[in-house]
């Protein structure tokens, strides 16, 4: 009989083996193991300690979890029918065992007997952070209530997803509600061919004359940026920033749906014995605690906005000068910033491009990556899932394996969008045959770059990428050396696991860095005809668009940040002070554009009211300064590759994974507390 090559595990992935009509036996069998063994290990005559239960029952996971992997990895990378539908075919199955896990009171009772136990003490490091982290989990999905409360918890829970869903319900309704229908050839001035020509199609689709316009991104976007039409822009802006409030459908409006999730959030995190719903948001992050945050914001607030006051200043001389536009509104702001950006500072995207070739910027990804951290990439073999991909090794100078990865750079028909890094397997310690050993990390990197394109002297000319798809590129690799050079022996706080999500875009963004370093650049570029490196004209052109109106963009991302942390913190949703009152304070403390007062923004902010980023936006900005911060130790030592700073960064932050706070991580790594100085100077926002 022919095995089931998914439920290999002796090493990497049988892509040269595995077929869809094994995943639905192999995935089967491996649930059902899974649901027998934590049968058991939940009993009674298993001891509560790490060997006789957790190591099993991490050991049983990880199996299926990889095996799982590899099945979403192939949905991901080739999306053909068979693929689709042996994916979902188990996919609910998958994610009900998994939400299974986390309510499995059984098992929080044994993680909690491990922990007030003997073994704990004995533990290593990780592994009581693993035990922290799970009694964490389950205390804030409400295990720990006593059982009268648990009802309402429940319920609470409950109303809180259906409230989120129906947020996101009524924006898309509201989204998709109104058109903005064109007659006036005149009107479309301004606008790109194909944003002309496809709001020519919309409108022909609903029967119609002339051009229609929506409020989705590809439509809304160009014309805010682009259409000469004032009127057009100003009819658009106002349908866009009210959406779903009392100005449209009553069935549509969110203001009592906001007002509600803020109440559930509140009085749920009362039960669970905080405060606010913000303190309960930050547990599980890098952040410490509210005021850490909100002064974090302010500082960045104080220091970014005299740039963004004086980007508005020059955007509104720029706008009367040039444009003739007396006072700028809100819906001008995109258009006359476009405008300045075109006049000032451009250069070509495709001009660019040719510098860039395939081979240069690998090398030069490379070369950074083995300067940087002391190891070597060589190429290396391993079965594939298509023609294309690469597959790499990463050693020690002694030649000692630390990790290996696959490289899927082009796009494909059957591939997903966007870019990610993955895992394949996990670096552990494993007991095989009754020997230990160190089982060797493997990580996915993909994008979706063009492939190369014609021929020059017979042979295929190389791949060009744009600047931002090599800093992408950069991005991803950031993320798979976290995963790779981890130094960690178990599961649950290796690489990327266990570490906090405020956190996990430190390594990516911190790598992003050096497509900005001038010397890295003059390596990493050739051109596709003549073979000379960037000139520095253009890149000079590169750095400053690079940081056209930072100021402004930064105190917008803080606007949005400070509004959400408040919302969830020192704001009383049965108070007298409303949402929309809370975020006019927010304004007058740090932003420098004040939208119309019909403006309904937050009845619009999915992210904080129907995603995952409630009390939590500020991560964005938080990782950002973080990276910013990191980078500036090599810059302070007078070198992008300064070997003692390298060693540093790779042994305190990008090998420790979640053993230990990641704020511990930058501690030790940095020598004192986060500042924002470094993200103000690379973002253009330096002081006189
Ligand atoms: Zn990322």
């Amino acid at each position: 009989m022919k095995t089931n090559a998914l439920l290999d595990f002796s090493g990497l992935p049988r892509f040269d083996a595995i077929t869809p009509a094994d995943v639905q036996p192999a995935i089967s069998e491996l649930l059902a193991q899974n649901r027998t063994l934590i049968e058991q290990l939940t009993s009674d005559d298993v001891p509560a300690t790490w060997g006789e239960f957790a190591a099993p029952l991490t050991d049983s996971i990880e199996h299926l979890s990889r095996a799982w992997g590899i099945v979403g990895h192939l949905h991901a990378v080739n999306d053909i029918p068979e693929w689709r539908e042996a994916y979902n075919g188990m996919l609910p199955e998958v994610s009900r065992f998994f939400a299974e896990l986390g309510q499995n009171l059984q098992l929080f009772a044994k993680y909690t007997a491990i922990r007030d136990g003997g073994d704990y003490a004995g533990l290593s490091t990780a592994q009581r952070k693993i035990i922290d982290n799970e009694v964490r989990d389950f205390r804030l999905s409400g295990a720990e209530l006593p059982e009268d409360k648990k009802p309402r918890f429940k319920a609470i829970s409950e109303e809180l997803s259906s409230l989120a869903a129906k947020f996101s319900e009524n924006l898309l309704d509201a989204t998709n509600a109104f058109a903005e229908v064109v007659t006036d050839e005149s009107e479309l001035a301004g606008l790109p061919e194909d944003v002309k020509q496809a709001a020519r199609e919309a409108a022909e689709k609903d029967g119609t004359s002339g051009w229609k316009f929506t409020l989705h991104m590809p439509s809304y976007l160009p014309v805010m940026q682009y259409a000469d039409s004032r009127r057009l822009r100003a009819a658009m802006y106002r349908a866009y920033a009210t959406r779903a409030s009392e100005f449209g459908p009553p069935e549509l409006d969110n203001t009592a749906l906001i007002q509600r999730i803020l109440e559930l959030r509140r009085e749920e995190a009362r039960l669970l014995g905080y405060e606010n719903f913000a303190e309960v948001s930050l547990v599980p992050k890098m952040a410490e605690s509210v005021p850490q945050v909100l002064s974090f914001l302010r500082d960045l607030a104080l220091k970014a906005k005299p740039f963004a006051q004086k980007d508005i200043a020059e955007l509104r001389d720029f706008a009367r000068q040039e444009l003739g536009l007396e006072a700028l509104e809100s819906w001008d702001i995109g258009y006359a910033s476009e405008k300045l950006l075109q006049a000032r500072y451009a250069f070509s995207e495709q001009e660019v491009k040719q510098y860039f070739t395939e081979d240069k910027v690998l090398a030069g990804l490379f070369h950074v990556v083995e300067t940087l951290f002391g190891v070597c990439l060589k190429p290396d073999n391993a079965p594939i899932w298509h023609e294309e991909v690469r597959f790499f090794r990463i050693e020690t100078p002694a030649g000692e394996l630390i990790g290996q990865f696959y490289l899927d750079l082009y796009a494909r028909e059957t591939k997903r969008g966007g870019a990610w890094m993955d895992e394949a397997i996990a670096r552990r310690r494993i007991v095989q045959n009754t020997i230990a050993g160190i089982q060797k990390p493997v990580a996915y990197l993909n994008c979706n770059f063009s492939r190369p394109v014609g021929e020059k002297n017979g042979k295929l000319r190389p791949a060009t990428f744009t600047h931002d798809e090599v800093t992408t590129l950069f991005h991803e690799a950031g993320h798979g050396l976290h995963h790779l050079l981890t130094r960690v022996e178990e599961l649950g706080v290796s690489g990327i696991h266990g570490v906090e999500w405020d956190a996990v875009e430190l390594p990516s963004q911190f790598l992003e860095n050096y497509c900005w370093e001038w010397s890295v650049l003059q390596q990493m570029t050739a051109h596709i005809d003549t073979g000379a490196p960037l000139p520095r004209d253009l890149f000079d052109k590169m750095l400053a668009a690079k940081n056209f109106q930072s100021g402004l963009q930064n105190v917008r991302q803080i606007e949005f940040s400070l509004f959400d942390l408040r919302l969830h913190s020192d704001f009383d949703p049965a108070g007298q002070t409303g949402v929309r009152d809370l975020l006019a304070e927010v304004r007058r403390e740090v932003a420098v554009i004040v939208p119309p007062e019909w403006n309904r923004f937050p009845n619009s902010f999915s992210h904080i009211f129907a995603g995952g980023y409630g009390a939590g936006y500020f991560s964005y900005k938080w990782a950002e300064v973080l990276s910013a911060d990191c980078y500036a130790a090599f810059e302070e030592a007078g070198d992008p590759f300064d070997p003692a700073t390298g060693r540093r960064f790779l042994d305190e932050i990008l090998s420790a994974g979640g053993t230990r706070p990641a704020l511990d991580n930058f501690r030790a790594f940095r020598g004192r507390e986060p500042q924002v100085d470094a993200l103000l100077r690379h973002s253009g926002m330096i002081s006189a």
